[in-house]
């Protein structure tokens, strides 16, 4: 699903030059469920942006199904990151002002899915995150665990066959985020492809395969064989 070869992510500050990215080699393969560790600042969100196609390798090669990342137009990346990727955060970003049925609706609007259609797509989203009860509550009236699975049940809700999540039990106690771990393993169960930026090396545990990610260069901690 996912290949990446020799990428680079530079960023120039004042003329000081640095490799976020430092010659990044990766693949993911379909139902991979993979988390990254790495301490802050190595360059966790950064290789995230790139595999979620909100930003673009400066050099390198990122194939996404056989697409090359880098040499697409805005709206073909838009087109992508909207089919093909749902994106978890750890601070939820739910709109405070919409339920959870209608965050969890909004990108589906932005892909086109008329109103019935989409109603039943976010319904099944939020039953399947066990939220099937609290549809019509506003954030504000949801503990932080219901949050977040709002937040999945959102990212989940257009299928799409990869789901990205930056440090998603970040704001979680150790129960609550046990609970959404083990949400995200039987997502994975189904079939989701998951990859998942944590600092908790008991969430990092719990994934097929770990890579560790260090002044922008990647080592593979223990891969899904071992
Ligand atoms: P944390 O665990 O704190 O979230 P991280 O591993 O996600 O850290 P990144 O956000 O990927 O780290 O940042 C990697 C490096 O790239 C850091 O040194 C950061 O300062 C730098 N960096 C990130 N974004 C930019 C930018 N837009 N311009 C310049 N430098 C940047
Ligand atoms: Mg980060």
């Amino acid at each position: 699903m996912i290949a990446m070869n020799g990428v680079y992510k530079t960023y120039t500050l004042a003329g000081e030059t640095l490799n976020a990215l430092d010659d990044i080699s990766l693949t993911v393969a379909k139902g991979d469920f993979m988390a990254i560790v790495g301490p802050s600042g190595s360059g966790k969100s950064t290789l995230m942006n790139v595999l979620g196609c909100l930003d673009t390798p400066t050099r390198g090669q990122y194939l996404l199904d056989g697409a090359e990342i880098g040499k697409l137009s805005d709206n073909k990346l838009a087109n992508i990151r909207n089919n093909k990727i749902g994106f978890i955060f750890q601070s939820f970003h739910l709109l405070p002002r919409l339920s959870a049925i209608d965050n969890v609706e909004l990108p589906l609007i932005y892909r086109g899915i008329s109103g019935k259609e989409r109603h039943a797509m976010a319904k099944e989203a939020l039953q399947k995150v066990g939220l099937g009860e609290r549809m019509r509550h506003m954030p504000n009236q949801l503990s932080g665990g219901q949050q977040q699975r709002v937040a999945i049940a959102r990212a989940l809700a257009g299928r799409p066959p990869l789901l990205l999540a930056d440090e998603p039990t970040g704001a979680l106690d150790s129960k609550t985020s046990q609970d959404v771990i083990e949400l995200l393993k039987a997502l994975n169960e189904e079939g989701n492809t998951i990859v998942l930026i944590t600092h908790d090396p008991k969430v990092a545990g719990q994934a097929k395969r770990v890579v560790r990610i260090q002044d922008g260069q990647l080592s593979e901690e223990r891969s899904a064989a071992s």
